[in-house]
């Protein structure tokens, strides 16, 4: 226990029992005065001649198994006009008994006017409208020359937010009553002021009152006994804050913490120039209100970033644009770059994907862009945004040339798991006059009378405007957002050309299968393909004894048309043939090119006579052949056969081929037929 927690502030007083609240151990040196009782001479008074037998009794009974009593218990002394209240709880392996005395102010009174508080406190719609009818609330309620908020930043320096000071009661002209203090709105406090024992214990213990600084300090008699006060309201403040209150100027003051959902959000602090007493209930009063109003706080700050969050997810991408469009990174940038610079109270904005730059508004040079990218990648490997708002202190960006940009708000976007792109905001140097309170450096001052024109101003450059939490949040939000959206547009190009190589594909597919099955000149069934045929029709006609037959025939003297008109000429006459024969067969029969002049028909469900009389057709039909350049009429010689039942196709085509030699032989023009299988 520091030494300083053995001593206590004079306006109450201190009991000191045993675990059994039966026994006085040790006592503040005050007791006797402030409760108006003699003692006994160099001895400690037992317990029912300091609170009376019944009063004794019932804080033994009421703390049996207890921590603390539920409530204050009020009491008279004989010797006193007023009442006083108590406080009893359990500290180490003592119990403490705080006795504080009551003023006149009606409780009654009190409550209904801090209940009026409360309910305007509840009705408030805006911060500063709450911080402000707050600490005229307080002030009115206690009467200290000044009440302030200080709200703490991310370093934890504190600026008074909001203040109130006591109105003058003396007539207008009059001289200012001495020793008056000023007004701190604005100013600033350092983080040392605030170090982080002072916060923790505000954290543990919300309320801190020292009536007096000056006041001498109570002893506890007798000296020897060890307790721990760090509960008690009336313990003394440590020395370095007394000294640090009066060099503000500060003679008796009341702090309250108000807690927010992550740490001290700031305090509220009440002082007076001169000693200021507070009575217990007022205390109690000002405590409930200021938490009022840090739920409040709470509460309304909440609304509003919820409210910017919903402004920003009303901007996203896939809610505004048509999902069944994608759009590509460009086109999304060039419609929402302005809307999301607004959002983001930035002055530029870049997005980076694969390489490629977009910018709007002020950013720095795209290499310069590219570069940052690269060191970010690297450095910052988890999920979230990463920001700074004084870019020439920071390492990763000290030593780019990002022009006038001192804050960078930059959000991965995982579209490509190897590769994240990155949106970024940029914000201008705002150069910020601060006014200190108090010096932020270590040279003590001397003890002076703060007045707003005696504060310590410091410009600050180098750094923008802070990134605050909520856009943080709201930057991650969009973030996703896009990084669905691009990804959405990659997944329909992708589709998009794969819907193309598909239909290259079966293109391909069709091609292959016309070179593989048809023949390229005529257009005609190629030797493979009419091979085919024949197989099929000599299965069919095995089983159901479907006779078929086929045609051989080769163009006569057909060299000489290549001789003397040329190969192309020849070329036509085979296509033009071929044409006009396949166009003068039935449904059922086929024609292919067996080789060079040569064409094969396939006449399925016909007999002998019924080809003979096809072959014949056929050879009229060809005499009729007009090509351009040629004379002569084209003919041809034609071997005719029938099927028989131990035919293969080989056997088939070559009783026909003999036909067609015969034909030739015979002197060409002519149709020539073979029946019966070959003797060879
Ligand atoms: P014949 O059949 O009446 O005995 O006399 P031919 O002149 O038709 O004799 P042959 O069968 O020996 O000659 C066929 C010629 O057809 C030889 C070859 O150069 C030509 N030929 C083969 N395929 C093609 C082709 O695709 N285009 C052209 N223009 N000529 C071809
Ligand atoms: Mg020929
Ligand atoms: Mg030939």
């Amino acid at each position: 226990m520091s030494k300083h927690h053995s001593l206590l502030q004079s306006f109450g007083a201190l009991l000191v029992l045993d675990a059994d609240s039966r026994r006085i151990q040790a006592m503040s040196s005050n007791v006797a005065v402030l409760l108006g009782i003699s003692l006994p001479n160099g001895r400690l008074p037992t317990l029912s001649s300091v609170l009376g037998k019944r009063l004794g009794q019932r804080v033994r009974y009421e703390l049996q198994g207890q921590q603390r009593l539920p409530g204050p218990l009020t009491f008279k002394c004989p010797a006193r006009p007023n009442r006083f209240q108590l406080h009893a709880y359990r500290a180490g392996s003592h119990v403490l008994i705080e006795i504080e005395p009551l003023h006149t102010l009606g409780k009654q009174r009190l409550l209904g006017t801090v209940n009026e508080r409360l309910m305007r406190l509840a009705e408030a719609t805006h911060q500063e409208e709450l911080l402000d009818y707050l600490v005229i609330a307080v002030q009115q309620l206690t009467g200290h020359d000044r009440v302030s908020v200080c709200h703490f930043d991310s370093d934890w320096h504190g600026i008074i937010v909001a203040g109130s000071l006591a109105t003058e009661r003396a007539l207008p002209g009059a001289e200012l009553p001495v020793g008056r203090l000023p007004d701190l709105l604005g100013q600033r406090f350092p983080a040392k002021d605030f170090p982080i024992a002072l916060r923790r214990s505000y954290e543990r213990h919300p309320v801190r009152l020292i009536q007096d600084v000056m006041a001498p300090c109570e002893h506890l008699l007798p000296k020897e006994v060890a307790v721990d006060v760090s509960d008690c309201f009336l313990r003394a403040p440590a020395p370095e804050r007394q000294q640090y209150l009066q060099r503000l100027g500060v003679r008796g003051a009341l702090s309250v913490a108000m807690q927010g959902d992550a740490g001290l959000w700031g305090l509220l602090f009440c002082h007076s120039a001169s000693a200021h007493p507070v009575t217990p209930p007022v205390r109690d009063a000002v405590r409930t209100l200021v938490q009022m109003a840090t739920q409040r706080l709470l509460l309304l700050r909440a609304r509003q970033e919820a409210r910017y969050l919903q402004r920003v997810q009303d901007s996203l991408v896939l809610s505004t644009n048509n999902r069944l469009k994608p759009q590509g990174p460009y086109q999304l940038f060039t419609e929402h770059a302005d809307t999301w610079r607004s959002l983001f109270r930035a002055n530029g904005v870049a997005l980076w994907v694969k390489g490629s730059v977009y910018q709007s508004g002020n950013t720095p040079k795209p290499e310069v862009i590219s570069q940052l990218v690269t060191r970010i990648e690297k450095a910052h490997v988890h999920s979230g945004p990463w920001c700074t708002q004084e870019t020439a202190k920071e390492p990763l960006t000290s030593s780019l040339d990002l022009l006038e940009q001192s804050g960078v708000l930059a959000v991965p976007l995982p579209t490509d798991p190897t590769q994240r792109g990155w949106l970024m905001f940029f914000r201008p140097e705002q150069v910020e006059t601060l006014y200190w309170a108090m010096q932020p450096s270590s040279v003590p001052l001397p003890p002076m009378m703060m007045s707003p024109s005696d504060a310590w101003c410091e410009e600050v450059t180098g750094k923008s405007e802070a990134w605050q939490r909520v856009e943080r949040l709201a930057a991650m939000d969009l973030g996703e957002d896009l990084t669905l959206a691009i990804s959405a547009y990659e997944i329909s190009t992708l589709n998009m050309h794969l819907e193309r190589e598909r239909k290259a594909l079966a293109e391909a597919n069709q091609r292959l299968k016309q070179l593989a099955h048809f023949d390229p000149l005529t257009q005609v069934w190629n030797r493979y393909r009419i091979e085919q045929a024949i197989d099929a029709e000599l299965v069919a006609a095995k089983r159901y004894g479907a006779a078929f037959s086929v045609l051989l025939f080769d163009v006569d003297h057909f060299k000489q048309i290549n001789d003397t008109l040329g190969h192309s000429v020849g070329d036509d006459v085979l296509i033009s043939l071929a044409r006009l024969v396949e166009g003068s067969l039935r449904g059922c029969d086929h024609l292919g090119r067996w080789g060079g002049e040569e064409f094969v028909v396939l006449a399925t469900h016909s007999n002998m006579e019924a080809a003979e009389g096809l072959a014949e057709r056929l050879r009229g039909l060809v005499a009729t052949l007009e090509v351009n350049g040629l004379v002569q009429p084209i003919t041809v010689s034609i071997g005719v056969t029938v099927w028989q039942p131990d035919d293969s196709c080989k056997t088939i085509i070559a009783r026909a081929d003999a036909a067609m030699y015969r034909a030739k032989r015979n002197g060409r023009n002519r149709v020539e037929i073979t029946k019966k299988a070959l003797q060879e």
